[in-house]
């Protein structure tokens, strides 16, 4: 495992996408977070993407510095369509666009349609829990994220599908519910087909209908030398939660993907859009004394003094991970195995950037 330097892998990635074709600050941002999401313990979702990122890039399947559309916009409504712009800058846009409405408003809802890779949804709902807003949002994936199987079947119906919840706190980090609604993120396959992580028993489903945790079944083949192609295997990963994680990708098809009109999954896409559907709720429109943070404080005391289970140290809340693992990753740097650098290393070079700079960013 090599461990990199979070603001010198920023630096890196920003470089990259500038040099690939982003302007300065789109670049910034991508770099930003990607590695946020390393910080946050989410390597799924991290610089792992950037060789992934460059190739679409090149391929038109996203473009560099769009800017996104505003489709509807009423006191409560906003609809954004992303015109296959990074979801790195169509998601900040967006959510701000729903943070100010909620702000004056109450609440507001936010349809992303055709959004690049959205990336951590999490990033999301923090954004909104900084402006002290309650937030909820449901993504799906059009095209080449069609990698799910639904409960019961063995065939890819649809993605990954996560939901986030945010709840801010007053004074202290916000509660941050953030997960894939299949037992695990696509990311998690590349980490595990690059030697990281691997993936929990039966995570995955092969094309007969065995359950596997081999990711070959998803690619196919590896071999570093090649871009990734997940459609080249016959199996999927499998909805969590039985007939409930099932369900509840299915709804994020018709929230995220039918009524922001991006589309649900389908077979034959080319590309990867997100679609994502976002509730903002201002928390004074419905307290105005104090009883939701005062709440939310009592509640969060009574769940951390829950006895551990056997072999667990501490009860944890949600975006407690993400919050420890930050701390840890600033200051010991990001760890990544050695394939998932090296092809950052390649990509990096093959956009330009001089040897000398990829030196001394390990720590
Ligand atoms: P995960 O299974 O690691 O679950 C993460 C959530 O569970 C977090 O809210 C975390 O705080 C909480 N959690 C984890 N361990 C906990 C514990 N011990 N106690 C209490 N809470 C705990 O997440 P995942 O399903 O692997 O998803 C990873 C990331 O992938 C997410 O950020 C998600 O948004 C992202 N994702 C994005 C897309 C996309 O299309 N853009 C698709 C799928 C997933």
């Amino acid at each position: 495992m090599i461990h990199v330097d979070y603001q010198k892998l920023r630096g890196l990635v920003q470089d990259v996408f500038e040099r690939a074709g982003c302007n300065r600050d789109e670049a910034e941002r991508i770099g930003r977070y990607l590695v946020e999401s390393n910080l946050a313990g989410h390597d799924s979702h991290g610089v792992i993407r950037v060789p992934r990122y460059v190739n679409w890039l090149k391929e038109g399947k996203v473009v560099a510095n769009q800017t996104p559309e505003v489709a509807m916009d009423t006191d409560v409504i906003t609809v954004v369509d992303g015109k296959s712009g990074f979801g790195q800058s169509v998601g900040p846009f967006a959510v701000q666009m729903g943070i100010d409405k909620a702000k004056k408003n109450g609440a507001s809802i936010v349809a992303i349609r055709n959004s690049g890779h959205l990336g951590r949804i999490g990033d999301w709902a923090e954004m909104a829990a900084a402006a002290g807003q309650i937030s909820i949002h449901f993504v799906n994936t059009t095209g080449l994220g069609m990698l799910v199987a639904p409960f019961g079947g063995a065939e890819r119906r649809m993605s990954t599908n996560p939901i986030a919840i945010g709840v801010p706190r007053e004074g202290t980090w916000p509660l941050i519910l953030d997960f894939a609604t299949s037992i695990v993120a696509e990311g998690k396959c590349l980490v595990a087909l690059s030697g990281g992580k691997p993936l929990p028993k039966g995570a995955l489903i092969d094309g007969d209908g065995t359950l596997t945790e081999d990711p070959l079944v998803i690619y196919g083949k590896f071999d570093s030398s090649q871009p990734l192609d997940n459609r080249s295997g016959s199996g999927a990963i499998r909805a969590m939660g039985e007939h409930k994680g099932s369900g509840l990708s299915i709804m994020c098809e018709f929230l995220g993907g039918a009524l922001t009109r991006g589309g649900a999954a389908q077979k034959d896409e080319n590309k990867l859009l997100n679609g994502m559907l976002s509730i903002f709720m201002s928390i004074e429109a419905f307290d105005a004394g104090h009883f939701f943070g005062d709440e939310v404080k009592r509640y969060v005391d009574f769940v951390k003094t829950a006895k551990p289970a056997a072999g667990v140290d501490e009860v944890l809340l949600p975006g407690e991970p993400e919050m420890i693992s930050r701390a840890k990753r600033k200051a010991e740097g990001v760890p990544l195995t050695e394939n998932a650098w090296e092809s950052i290393l390649e990509t990096a070079r093959a956009v330009g950037v001089p040897e000398s700079d990829l030196k001394g960013l390990e720590v």
